[in-house]
């Protein structure tokens, strides 16, 4: 049977990283979509694990060989796009694949897959608490946090056209939930 995709979507810094690795270590049969990136590595990502970084020239080159299967230009000049190679080789093997992308990627992939992708909405508890998680995670530059947030408020706009909103205030709650409606999803025929 053709496996089924988890797609997560948010502001930068609204928990989904952390939930996600929560719900890979569940016996779910789940596969994290690996996405291509022009940004930098940052802290201790390696090619090929978190992303495939490739050059803006190298992205280019790729969007026109038709090998996305969505892409965003996420923040001036970082391009974001997941790979067709990377998920249908997953799907056709029965696996199930779980998708970290941005609000318009994650609508993108839903309209494609239809009922076979469940979109879940991660939302913060508030603007401020998404600045704090940010600087607390230290990766990112203050211009970047502050972009980042910047973005944010269109970002939430879009929660309500997401199949499920999980609230990640209270992170143990949040993987809780996630993982009650994720194995619904997976148990449905
Ligand atoms: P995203 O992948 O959405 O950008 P992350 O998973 O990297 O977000 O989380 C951003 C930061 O917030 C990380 O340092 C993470 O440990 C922290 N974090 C995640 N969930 C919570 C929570 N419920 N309460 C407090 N901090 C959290
Ligand atoms: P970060 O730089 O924090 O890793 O990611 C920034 C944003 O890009 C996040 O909202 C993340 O979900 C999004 N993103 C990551 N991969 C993809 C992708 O393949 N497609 C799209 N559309 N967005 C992505």
């Amino acid at each position: 049977m053709a496996g089924k995709l988890i797609i997560f979507s948010a502001p930068s810094g609204s928990g989904k990283s952390t939930i996600i690795n929560f719900l890979l270590k569940q016996n779910l049969n789940l596969h994290f979509s690996i996405s291509a990136t022009s940004r930098a590595p940052r802290g201790t990502e390696k090619d090929g694990v978190e992303y495939y970084f490739l050059t803006p020239d190298e992205f280019r080159t790729r969007i026109l060989a038709g090998d996305f299967l969505e892409y965003e230009e996420v923040y001036t000049d970082k391009y974001y796009g997941t790979l067709k190679s990377e998920v249908e080789r997953r799907l056709m093997s029965g696996d199930n694949v779980i998708f970290d992308v941005d609000v318009v990627g994650g609508c993108n992939i839903k309209k494609f897959y239809g009922d076979r992708a469940l979109s879940v909405f991660i939302q913060p508890p508030s603007i401020e608490d998404l600045r704090s998680r940010l600087k607390e995670r230290g990766t990112d530059a203050p211009e970047v946090i502050e972009n980042r947030i910047a973005k944010a408020e269109f970002e939430l706009g879009f929660a309500d056209k997401f199949d499920v909103i999980v609230v990640n205030d209270k992170l143990e709650v949040a993987q809780k939930e996630a993982l009650k409606v994720i194995k619904r999803f997976l148990e449905k025929a």
